[in-house]
């Protein structure tokens, strides 16, 4: 039955793919089917911070899928909520860090103050792809001197090598492509 389903098997069942978005050549991957089943959005979150348990101070999810398993994963592990966003949407002092997208650049930021140096976060998103959007959260953490616990992500394009960006931390994927 559907109840003794393994998270794997429930992500792959849902998990939508979509040829030629955003735009031609490109298979995007959409989780929100992942997202909108109860039972497997539970299943999802409590695999991610399975690994990390005690190790972590604090869930950062990057913006804006990210959000929705880093809101769950505090508050399953009774912790906060920290938001790396897109830049110019926060409103005080942030650290900013730019990087590489296929076609030009893009840039996260994070308050400065949202979290005490010293503290443990677990990063999440949905997605690993090339790794340069969890590597640019990472290094806002680093100028924050916020250790990285590791990272969580649905699931992994292994062949993008995103891994390789993220060396030195733990990275827990439940899905590999
Ligand atoms: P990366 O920086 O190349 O690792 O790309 C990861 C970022 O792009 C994440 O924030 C994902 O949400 C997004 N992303 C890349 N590919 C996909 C996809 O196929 N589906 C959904 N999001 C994706």
């Amino acid at each position: 039955s559907k109840t003794d389903e393994t998270v794997e098997a429930r992500i792959n069942r849902l998990c939508a793919t979509v040829p030629d978005y955003p735009k031609p050549g490109i298979t995007f991957r959409d989780l929100t089917p992942v997202f909108a089943d109860g039972a497997t959005l539970r299943a999802v979150v409590d695999a991610l911070i399975e690994p990390f348990e005690g190790q972590f101070d604090a869930v950062a999810g990057v913006e804006a899928r990210g959000f929705l398993l880093a809101a769950a994963a505090a508050y399953a592990s009774g912790t906060g909520v920290i938001t790396v966003r897109k830049a110019g949407k926060l409103p005080r002092a942030v650290y900013t860090e730019s990087y590489d997208l296929e076609y030009g650049k893009a840039a996260l930021e994070l308050h400065q103050d949202d979290i005490p140096a010293g503290c443990r976060v677990l990063i999440l998103d949905d997605v690993l792809a090339t790794g340069g959007t969890l590597a640019a959260a990472s290094r806002l953490f680093a100028r924050a001197e916020v250790n990285v616990a590791g990272y969580g992500v649905v699931l992994e394009l292994g062949e993008l090598h995103g891994r390789a960006a993220l060396a030195g931390h733990r990275v827990r994927s439940l899905v590999r492509l």
